[in-house]
């Protein structure tokens, strides 16, 4: 498939068997129709990061959560944003995800971090991701396959974020 846009996609797991169900959830990706995938990372094994947000008592609990295993994953769509997103979230819905609180473990998580050079920003979604400049586990993986391409908003490449990144959790290649 030659048309359409180069897209993105940030893949994490930290439940059962987190390696299988990244694996699993690029072989969904993989059969969608109108999604092609061109690349994918090594997989690396991340240190989970506890969002801003969450208060107290739920630091206590995710910071006892496993570790994630990240990759990121180049595709080719012709599929525009939003019906990309209803995809990852049928895929992360088959692999059996279940919403807990923000930054919780989970047995999948797919997200849209670029979709071409195009800004997106609705209820629904917002594009590029907007915590991926902020996250070696989504900009290590990330930068193994495409560290040149440049972010849209912040007219940045993705070696620039990274090396830009101040950052004290451990991202590992497994
Ligand atoms: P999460 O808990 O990380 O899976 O995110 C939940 C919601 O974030 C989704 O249901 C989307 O509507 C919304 N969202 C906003 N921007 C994005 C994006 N770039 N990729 C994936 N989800 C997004």
């Amino acid at each position: 498939m030659l048309e359409g846009i180069l897209a993105y996609i940030g893949i994490g797991a930290n439940l059962q068997d987190p390696l299988e169900q990244c694996r699993q959830a690029l072989e969904e990706l993989s059969a969608v129709s109108g999604i092609a995938l061109e690349r994918v990372s090594s997989f690396y094994r991340t240190e989970p990061v506890i969002p801003e947000s969450a208060v107290r008592e739920q630091r206590e609990e995710l910071e006892k959560q496993g570790w994630f295993v990240n990759a990121a994953a180049e595709i080719r769509t012709v599929l525009p944003p939003w019906k990309l997103l209803k995809e990852l979230r049928r895929i992360e819905n088959s692999l059996g995800r279940v919403r807990t609180v923000k930054g919780g473990p989970r047995i999948i998580d797919l997200d849209i971090l670029l979709y071409g050079q195009e800004i997106v920003r609705d209820e629904e979604l917002t594009v590029p991701h907007p915590e991926m400049h902020r996250r070696l586990f989504v900009l290590e993986p990330l930068c193994e396959i495409a560290s040149y391409l440049i972010h849209p908003v912040f007219g940045v490449s993705m070696r620039g974020l990274k090396d830009r990144l101040d950052n004290d959790k451990i991202v590992e290649r497994i």
